[in-house]
């Protein structure tokens, strides 16, 4: 059985805990997640109203979606395993004005302490760094209210995410640094969805998230085979 501590490979949050410094560069190795940004906000705020919700985002790196729900006015929480891209969240705020909690957690202790108290759940792209997704999938479903909001997302497994995330994006357009992925841990759709479904969550949408490398544009679109992310809900009891 993998306790709720053991559940993180110490070598992936080294990786991002050694990139923290650079997280709100938008030029810097982040700049697809900021990039993406306001698709995938835009995406989750089609399916859920944030202001006044309370919202949580697991794997929140230095914030740059937990800023944005807070913006969107959610009251917020972050918690990642990183202490560099926590502490490089925590002083952005200051900045930037955005009121988010943020705190060194996993999923799985936060779902032993704070049961059904979530109404938008997020963990976006963190899925694949962890030793057992499904295990964090499970306290999300616990975290999150009867009637609640889920939103994963992750990078799909087969020989075209694997040109296009790792050849393609880590090697060839230097996108992301070489070495950040790992494609044993990508995640087909179906999945994370017998993952959730295991959980108690329903699926309710998904959508595709693509790069055209000649024009430099990510797009929303039906195409699943790369970047893609999932929408679930919590049954509402009764
Ligand atoms: N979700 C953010 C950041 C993605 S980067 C975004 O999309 O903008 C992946 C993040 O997951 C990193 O900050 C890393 O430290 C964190 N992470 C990896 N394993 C984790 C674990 N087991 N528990 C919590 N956070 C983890």
């Amino acid at each position: 059985m993998t306790t709720a501590r053991q559940n993180v490979d110490a070598a992936e949050v080294a990786k991002f805990d050694a990139l923290a410094s650079r997280w709100w560069d938008p030029d810097g190795e982040f700049r697809p997640l900021h990039e993406i940004n306001p698709l995938r906000l835009d995406w989750i705020r089609q399916h859920v109203e944030l202001d006044g919700c309370r919202a949580l985002d697991i794997g929140c790196g230095g914030g740059i979606l937990t800023e944005s729900l807070a913006a969107a006015g959610a009251n917020a929480s972050g918690i990642d395993m990183a202490e560099g891209p926590l502490a490089v969240a925590r002083l952005h705020q200051i900045e930037s004005g955005a009121e988010v909690d943020y705190r060194q957690a996993t999923a799985e202790e936060l779902a032993a302490e704070q049961s059904g108290q979530y109404d938008v759940v997020t963990c976006l792209e963190m899925l694949e760094h962890v030793p057992s997704p499904p295990q964090v999938i499970a306290s999300i479903a616990e975290l999150v209210k009867p009637g609640g909001h889920v939103f994963l997302s992750t990078i799909n497994r087969n020989p075209k995410s694997f040109l296009f995330a790792i050849v393609g994006a880590e090697y060839l357009l230097k996108l992301l640094p070489a070495g950040t992925h790992e494609y044993q841990k990508f995640i087909r759709p179906s999945e994370l969805e017998a993952w959730a479904r295991t959980a108690g969550l329903d699926l309710r949408s998904s959508i595709g998230l693509g790069y055209n490398p000649w024009t430099r544009d990510y797009s929303l679109g039906p195409n699943l085979d790369v970047n893609y992310m999932m929408y679930f809900r919590r049954p509402d009891v009764g």
